[in-house]
């Protein structure tokens, strides 16, 4: 699942698959946090750790050491913060975290310092199924998906691919489908989920694009009224 602590950035992209900025100041509360990571953890031993820039979180530390004693943690940053990027370098180099590094010409300019950081001895990019320990992973955007800020833009070259297809938790803790801003609503991390758990799974077992997959979802909801779950989103 993914877990967005904020919508807070320290670069404002043009890409942005969900028009993340400086302006924004959404960040989970340590409250919504412990709901989030309870709930997660009934159906899941993995956690991304999602933003706007993850380390622009104040309590960016205390999350990061929650969600690594309970789960197997991915997360990406801009590598901005630089001593925050090389603490995260070190864990991922050391197999405990894996790390995403994002770089490409939409981004604002990356330290080279920070890109050495997360660059493999052997100087290959690594994969993040990569069978050594190392979990440092280079991400270069070589196709901008129609979301967000890109749409805004005109940037966007394809309709078909995905910003996040897994559950998506936002920082105030309400749980959607997925990451796109018309997703579902689907619960809060505090009350639980409103709808029923085998139509969950259904979802969290099946990669289903809520904005491709109108009718089948509309179907799994029969007994409840979608624009109503929208509304409460
Ligand atoms: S793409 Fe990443 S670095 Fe750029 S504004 Fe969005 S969250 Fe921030
Ligand atoms: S609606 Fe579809 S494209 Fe959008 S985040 Fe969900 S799965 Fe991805």
């Amino acid at each position: 699942m993914y877990l967005q602590i904020t919508d807070h950035c320290n670069m404002v992209c043009p890409h942005c698959a969900f028009s993340c900025s400086p302006e924004n100041n959404q960040f989970m509360t340590r409250e919504i946090f412990h709901d989030a990571i309870r709930f997660i953890s009934e159906y899941s031993s993995t956690i991304s750790i999602g933003g706007g820039e993850p380390t622009t979180h104040p309590d960016f530390e205390y999350i990061l050491f929650h969600s690594l004693a309970n789960f197997d943690v991915w997360m990406s940053t801009n590598g901005k913060i630089k001593e925050k990027a090389f603490v995260l370098s070190q864990l991922a180099k050391k197999g405990i975290i894996t790390v995403s590094l994002s770089i490409d010409d939409y981004h604002e300019p990356i330290d080279k310092e920070v890109i050495q950081w997360f660059t493999k001895k052997r100087g290959r990019l690594s994969s993040i199924n990569s069978q050594d320990n190392d979990y440092r992973h280079i991400q270069n955007v070589t196709r901008i998906i129609k979301a967000g800020r890109a749409i805004k833009n005109n940037l966007w070259d394809v309709d078909d691919d995905c910003p996040c297809d897994v559950i998506f938790i936002e920082p105030n803790g309400k749980i959607k489908i997925c990451g796109c801003e018309n997703s579902l609503y689907i619960g809060h991390v505090s009350t639980g989920l409103i709808i029923p758990e085998d139509a969950c799974m259904h979802i969290f077992n099946e990669n289903i694009c809520f904005n491709r997959s109108r009718e089948w979802i509309n179907d799994l909801f029969k007994d409840y009224k979608i624009e109503k779950l929208l509304e409460a989103a």
